[in-house]
């Protein structure tokens, strides 16, 4: 395993193994890309200008910038020669140690505000969890059909909106909207009642080709940078009414939170894990996949903490469970030739597994409000409440090896005043 000469706490989520990828504001307003090992964080834009990476070839100023995507689309090779440059320069006996520059590049975690370190110019978002899936069909639809007849062939998925994509720390709003129960005979307007999260990993992209070319299954992951946490705050209330039939819309593109270091598929090989089999229906060829180790063993937790409360644990699910890989997602997103860019960011869809403490939304562990969770310290939740902060954790581990994400944390803030016009005669 990888020693590095700087201090890192046991069980921490960032060793030298995982380098991962972000952006800080340094004390005095400066944006910089940086790294980040145990609670320090790494100055990339003062390692290139000190000369540490002058044998890459790199863009002057490359890393003195707020936003990774000008390093994102130069490709995998130089994501890799980073990577590797940074991990044999904070190894123990690297010449780096001890020298008079360690204080420009190294910086303290609480020094430095941290950023979402990408502009995300598309945002795709999945459905990719057969659980997930048969839960929101049983509930929603129909418990007899609750896979549409499309789902075990193609991962489906619909486009977001980038624009309210918010880093970790940031809390948001209770959105207005229309809801209408079933039962109900006319909509109604105003706050929803039924926020709720969704447990999710979403992955970055580099470049994809242009001209109408499409990304093979089998070289998809060659163009995924990194991944990280993904809360895609829900209303399950104005998605119920919405949805049909061009699929989520307000219901989804009100907020969805990230976690802010953006950890790299090299740095997660040690996890891979076989994913579920598709022999019983097999999908088209160009969705045809090795399975024996094209998923990641990545667990997943959830808290809720109620505002001056203590935090429950609602969810423990693991990435491993998806249906649909990420290079299957990747292949399928570009086979008609759309144009994949550097830091679109593509969430996996609900993570669900088959037991109910698994689910990954609180749609499926109250079952849509009928089994309320209990909470520490007394009170029950069906939905997200008024000062709730909802915290997702994510790390895989094997064998003394621990590579993770941090967290992705946001608090739930009431919902904006509105101009009530069903009020005006
Ligand atoms: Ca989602």
């Amino acid at each position: 395993m990888l020693q590095s000469f700087l201090p890192i706490p046991s069980h921490s989520d960032f060793p030298l193994g995982n380098i991962p990828f972000g952006s800080v504001t340094r004390s005095g307003g400066v944006e910089v890309c940086a790294s980040r090992i145990g609670d320090q964080v790494i100055d990339l834009s003062a390692l290139q200008q000190l000369g540490y990476f002058d044998a890459l070839d790199l863009p002057n100023g490359l890393f003195n910038q707020a936003l990774l995507n000008d390093f994102i689309a130069m490709g995998q090779p130089t994501w890799r020669a980073v990577r590797s440059r940074l991990q044999a320069l904070f190894s123990a006996g690297s010449a780096l140690e001890g020298s008079n520059h360690m204080h420009e590049i190294v910086l303290a975690l609480t020094d430095v505000d941290v950023n979402l370190p990408i502009h995300i110019p598309d945002y795709t978002d999945f459905y990719s969890s057969i659980e997930h899936a048969t839960n929101v069909g049983t509930m929603f639809r129909d418990p007899n059909n609750a896979l549409l007849p499309n789902w075990l062939h193609i991962p489906v998925g619909y486009h977001g909106r980038s624009s309210t994509i918010m880093p970790s720390g940031t809390p948001i709003h209770r959105p207005n909207g229309q809801r209408k129960a079933p039962s109900d005979d006319k909509p109604t307007f105003g706050p929803s009642i039924k926020v709720d999260f969704e447990l999710e990993i979403a992955f970055i992209t580099g470049s994809g080709p242009t001209g109408g070319s499409s990304i093979a299954v089998d070289q998809a992951e060659s163009h995924i940078f990194g991944l990280t946490l993904f809360n895609d705050w829900s209303a399950r209330d104005i998605q119920q009414w919405e949805y049909v039939p061009l699929g989520p819309f307000l219901a989804k593109n009100f907020a969805s939170s990230m976690s802010p270091w953006i950890v790299t598929l090299d740095a997660l090989a040690p996890f891979r894990t076989p994913a579920p089999s598709q022999d019983d229906v097999q999908p088209l060829p160009y969705l045809q996949q090795d399975r024996s180790a094209c998923n990641l063993d990545i667990q997943l937790d959830v808290s809720i903490t109620p505002e001056k409360g203590q935090a429950t644990q609602v969810s423990t699910s693991n990435f491993k469970y998806m249906y649909w890989s990420m290079a299957q997602q990747l292949a399928h997103h570009s086979i008609n030739g759309c144009l994949i860019q550097a830091g679109d960011t593509m969430a996996s869809g609900t993570i669900s597994g088959k037991d109910k403490g698994s689910y990954g939304s609180m749609l499926e562990l109250s079952w849509n409000g009928t089994e309320p969770i209990a909470m520490k310290g007394g009170g029950q939740r069906s939905f997200i409440e008024d000062g709730d902060t909802v915290t997702m954790t994510g790390h895989a581990e094997k064998a003394g090896l621990r590579i993770g994400f941090g967290e992705v944390s946001a608090k739930l803030l009431p919902a904006q005043p509105w101009n009530d016009l069903t009020t005006k005669k």
